[in-house]
């Protein structure tokens, strides 16, 4: 595949990075990983136009990709530093993936739509993001066999919290996670201890729903 990055994308992209800015993103590792992935890569070719509006678009599968002002905010809550491990639930394009990748973190992803994880596992290396580890399976669940992580992020809305991501967590690790049916209130659940976390919300957003099991 021939990447397609002009520099009116790049152009594109410094103006959605302004806009964030705006909006209230302030962490310029987060800003300067928005300014570099070409994010009209990540959507089907009728959309390539809107790629830099802070909208999200449809991807298929009934999904989307998720709008960049959501992603630099939770990808900020994370405070990613580099080589960090993190797990993401909802691969979906592999945008907020790639995201990561750019922070230098190592990262593992699941997605449940088959036809969407097939499609993120042939793409991201194409475009030189290499995920640790894409798997096809239920969020809901984590990756016990790769855990602990030092951050999980939840890329779609849950209806209650997943227990077993809690369980997945480093001391120090933070998940985190849109939880609500309708609406989603962001919520940062930090592990402080083997028993004990602490919790913090940061106001409402609307996600796909996170859904059970394998499609
Ligand atoms: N991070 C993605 C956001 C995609 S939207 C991006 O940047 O494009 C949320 C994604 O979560 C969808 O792809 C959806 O299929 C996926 N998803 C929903 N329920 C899931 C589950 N239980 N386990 C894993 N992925 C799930």
């Amino acid at each position: 595949m021939i990447i397609n990055d002009s520099n009116r994308h790049k152009g594109l992209r410094n103006q959605l990075v302004s806009t964030i800015r705006n909006k209230g993103i302030k962490d310029k590792a987060v800003l300067d990983a928005i300014s570099k992935v070409p994010r009209h890569l990540f959507m089907d070719s009728g959309f390539v136009d809107f790629a830099y509006q802070d909208k999200p678009f449809p991807i298929g599968a009934d999904q989307t990709i998720s709008q960049p002002y959501t992603v630099a905010f939770q990808t900020e809550l994370l405070e990613v530093q580099p080589g960090q491990k993190i797990l993401e639930i909802g691969t979906g394009s592999g945008y907020q993936t790639a995201v990561l990748i750019e922070l230098k973190a190592e990262v593992y992803s699941i997605e449940r739509q088959k036809e969407l994880y097939t499609k993120a596992k042939k793409f991201l290396p194409k475009v030189g993001y290499v995920p640790k580890k894409l798997e096809f399976g239920d969020g809901y669940l984590g990756m016990p066999e790769y855990a602990p992580f030092d951050s999980i992020i939840v890329t779609a809305g849950a209806p209650y919290l997943p227990k077993a991501l809690l369980g997945q967590l480093n001391i120090g690790g933070k998940l985190v996670i849109p939880i609500g049916d309708n609406v989603q209130v962001m919520t940062v659940f930090t592990r402080t201890s083997e028993k004990k976390f602490e919790k913090l919300e940061y106001g409402d957003f609307r996600f796909v729903p996170l859904l059970k099991e394998k499609n």
